[in-house]
C-alpha cells in the first residue's frame, strides 16, 4: 500500500465522488488534511461522473431551495476559485406539468422560492415559448422558470476538488475498495481496505467476469493509483468514517449491521450529436420525468424515468430508455426528430422513501456520517454539503438540518417531503 503515507488518519472518506471531495476540500480549508479518501473505482466513475449537471434551486421545501441558493453561488465562483473551467451556464430550468395536480404543487413551490428571494416566474402554455420558441406547449398545463439555475460540466468539478484538496495535503486513493471495519464496541476502530482492478470494474460495468484484460475507462492512472500491491488487503486506523459513497452506501451500512432505508436506482441518460446553440435553460417535465439541456459543446444531454426498473446496483444501458427519452422530446420539440443520438450511458440514483437525503451521525455507530441518499440531485447539493459536512466533522456540533435529515427519522416515522424531484 506503499502510496498511503499513513496507517492511520483523523478522517477517512468512503467515496472520491463529488460529496466525498468537496467535503475533503472543505476539511483542508479548515487546517484538517489528516484525511484519507478512498475510491473503490476511478475518479468520476460513480454518480457524479455520470449525471447531467444540472444546478438549480428550484425546489419545493425550503430546506432544498436555500441550500442550493448557496450552492449556485459557490458554482459561480469555482471556475476562478478552483482554476479549472466547469462551463458552467446560467440559462436558468423550465419546469413543465401536464396536470392539474401537478400544476398546483408548481405554483406552491414557485411562491415559496420567490419568499426565499429566488426570481422563480409562473408561464402559462402560452408563454413557455417566450423563454424556448421550439418548444410545442400543447398539452401543458402549467410551466415555471428561475433564470438563475444553470448547468455544469460535471467532471472538471469533480477533478476540481480532488486537485484542490490534494494539493493541501489530502490523499485520495483510487481502486482502493472498503471491504469492511474493525470495531470497538459500538465504534469503527479500523478500515479495512483491498486493492481493486480497473478491468475488474468495467467488466461488473457490463455484468461480465473476467480474471484480466480489458480496455479500461481513459484516465490518469499513474497520477490516481495510489496503491501498488496487487489484491493485497490492509487496514487504516481512523477516528470517524464519512460515507459519501453515493448508490453503494446501504453495502457500507450493511458492513456495521445497520440497514439503511435507501435503494440504488438505475438511471440512463444521453447526448447527441453537437448542434449551434439554441436551448437556454434546461428543460425538465414532472410529469413523465423528461429533462434536457445544450452543453457549451452544443450537445443535447437529457434523460428520462424508464420503469420499472428494479432497485441494485446497474449502469447498464437499454434501448427501451432511448425509445422513451426520443417518444418524449420529440413531443416537447418537434425538430429534435431529426437529431442523432452519439452517446448513451447509466449511473445509479441513489433513492430515499422520502426524496431527502440520509445525513450525519449513525446513532449505532458513533464515529460513522452519512452522507447519502441524494436521490437526482446530490450533484448540485455537494458544493454546499461538502462545506457542512466538514464544520459537523471539525466540530462535532450537530446541526438542525443535520438532525432533520437523520437516518433516525425513518425509525421515528418523521418523514419529509419534496416534489420537485427528476427523473
Ligand atoms: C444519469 C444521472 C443524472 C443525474 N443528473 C443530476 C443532475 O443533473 N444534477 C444533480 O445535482 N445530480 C444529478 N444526478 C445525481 C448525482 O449524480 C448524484 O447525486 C451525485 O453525483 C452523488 O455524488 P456522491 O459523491 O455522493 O456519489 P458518487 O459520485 O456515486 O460517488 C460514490 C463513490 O463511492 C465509491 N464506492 C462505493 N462503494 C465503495 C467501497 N466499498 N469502497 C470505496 N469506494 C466505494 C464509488 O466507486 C463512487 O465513486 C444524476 C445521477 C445520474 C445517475
Amino acid at each position: 500500500m506503499s502510496a498511503l503515507t499513513k496507517r492511520r488518519y483523523r478522517v477517512v472518506i468512503i467515496g472520491a465522488g463529488i460529496m466525498g471531495l468537496s467535503t475533503a476540500w472543505h476539511l483542508a480549508k479548515r487546517g484538517i488534511t489528516d484525511v484519507l479518501v478512498v475510491d473503490r473505482g476511478y475518479l468520476c466513475g460513480g454518480a457524479s461522473g455520470r449525471n447531467g449537471g444540472g444546478i438549480r434551486a428550484q425546489f419545493s421545501s425550503e430546506t432544498n431551495i436555500r441550500l442550493m441558493r448557496e450552492s449556485i453561488e459557490i458554482c459561480r465562483e469555482f471556475a476562478a476559485k478552483m482554476q479549472i473551467n466547469v462551463w458552467f451556464r446560467q440559462g436558468g430550468y423550465l419546469f413543465l406539468t401536464r396536470t392539474k395536480q401537478r400544476a398546483k404543487m408548481l405554483e406552491a413551490s414557485a411562491k415559496l422560492q420567490r419568499d426565499c428571494g429566488l426570481d422563480t416566474r409562473l408561464l402559462a402554455p402560452s408563454e413557455v415559448r417566450d423563454i424556448v420558441p421550439e418548444i410545442d406547449p400543447t398539452g401543458v398545463e402549467l410551466a415555471s422558470f428561475n433564470p438563475g439555475d444553470g448547468v455544469v460540466f460535471p467532471w472538471p468539478f469533480v477533478w476540481g476538488y480532488a486537485k484542490a484538496a490534494r494539493d493541501a495535503g489530502v490523499e485520495i486513493a483510487t481502486f482502493t475498495e472498503v471491504e469492511g471495519f474493525s470495531m470497538r464496541g459500538a465504534k469503527i476502530a479500523g478500515v479495512r481496505l483491498k486493492k481493486t482492478r480497473h478491468d475488474a470494474l468495467v467488466a461488473e460495468d457490463r455484468d461480465e467476469r473476467t480474471s484480466a484484460g480489458g480496455a479500461g475507462p481513459l484516465i490518469d492512472h499513474d497520477r490516481e493509483r495510489a496503491i501498488d500491491e496487487e489484491g493485497e488487503a490492509f487496514e487504516v486506523e481512523c477516528e470517524t468514517v464519512l460515507c459519501c459513497a453515493g448508490a453503494w452506501s446501504p453495502a457500507i451500512a450493511r458492513m456495521v449491521g445497520i440497514e439503511l432505508p435507501n435503494k440504488p436506482h438505475r438511471h440512463e441518460i444521453c447526448s447527441t450529436e453537437p448542434l449551434k446553440p439554441w436551448l437556454g435553460p434546461l428543460v425538465a417535465d414532472l410529469t413523465d420525468g423528461l429533462y434536457f439541456s445544450q452543453s457549451m459543446r452544443g450537445e443535447i444531454v437529457g434523460g428520462i424515468s424508464v420503469e420499472p426498473v428494479p432497485h441494485g446496483i446497474n449502469q447498464r444501458s437499454s434501448a427501451q430508455f432511448l425509445a422513451t427519452y426520443a417518444r418524449s422530446l420529440v413531443r416537447a420539440v418537434p425538430t429534435m426528430s431529426r437529431v442523432k443520438v452519439l452517446r448513451q450511458w447509466a449511473g445509479c440514483y441513489d433513492l430515499t422513501p422520502d426524496g431527502n437525503p440520509i445525513v450525519g451521525h449513525l446513532d449505532e455507530c458513533e464515529n460513522l456520517v452519512m452522507a447519502c441518499g441524494f436521490m437526482g440531485h446530490g450533484f448540485m447539493m455537494a458544493p454546499v454539503m461538502g462545506r457542512l459536512l466538514a464544520e459537523h466533522l471539525a466540530t462535532d456540533e450537530s446541526t438542525e438540518l443535520f438532525d432533520r435529515w437523520n437516518f433516525r427519522r425513518f425509525k421515528e416515522g418523521r418523514l419529509l417531503s419534496e416534489s420537485m424531484i427528476i427523473g
